[in-house]
């Protein structure tokens, strides 16, 4: 038996913020306005996961309006998703994600963000896809003003 959900995520860009994708810290001239680091691909994985197990949300179960989430790390977020999962018996068995930002060019940081994923989902490699792109300059990813993150993921059940 297999379980598949889906996940997006949006956050706004402004000037002399932190960018971190996939718990990768990438240097450019904006980051995310948001409650947490703003990490929007751990945050459309996070909700795939949930979405798969039949669980809440990730804005029910990590409130931005509680201060533990101040700043978080969203790759701890993540690892805590992961823990609620795995409390319903399932695991993680293929991720694939697309990436949606203008500038900067994401390729390079690729590989990173992969084996951040997968050390924390428990994953090989070859089972996590992130495929960053452009959008044309149409919206506003194209204008700059945010990025956004889509997330397909398949659940199984462990062998007994
Ligand atoms: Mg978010």
């Amino acid at each position: 038996m297999i379980r598949v959900g889906i996940g997006y995520d949006i956050h706004r860009m402004e000037p002399g913020r932190v960018l971190v994708l996939g718990g990768v810290t990438i240097p450019f001239e904006k980051g995310f306005l948001a409650h947490s680091d703003g990490d929007v691909l751990c945050h459309a994985i996070a909700d795939a996961l949930l979405g798969a197990a039949g669980l809440p949300d990730i804005g029910v179960l990590f409130p931005d309006t509680d201060v533990r989430y101040q700043g978080a790390d969203s790759m701890g977020l993540l690892s805590e998703t992961l823990a609620k999962i795995r409390e319903k018996g399932y695991v993680p068995a293929q991720l694939d994600a697309n990436i949606i930002a203008q500038r900067p060019k994401l390729q390079p940081y690729v590989t990173a963000m992969r084996e951040n994923l997968a050390a924390c989902l428990h994953l090989d490699l070859d089972c996590i896809s992130v495929k960053p792109r452009t959008n044309e300059g149409c919206g506003p990813e194209g204008r700059e003003e945010a990025i956004s993150a889509h997330a397909v993921v398949v659940l199984t059940l462990p062998p007994v």
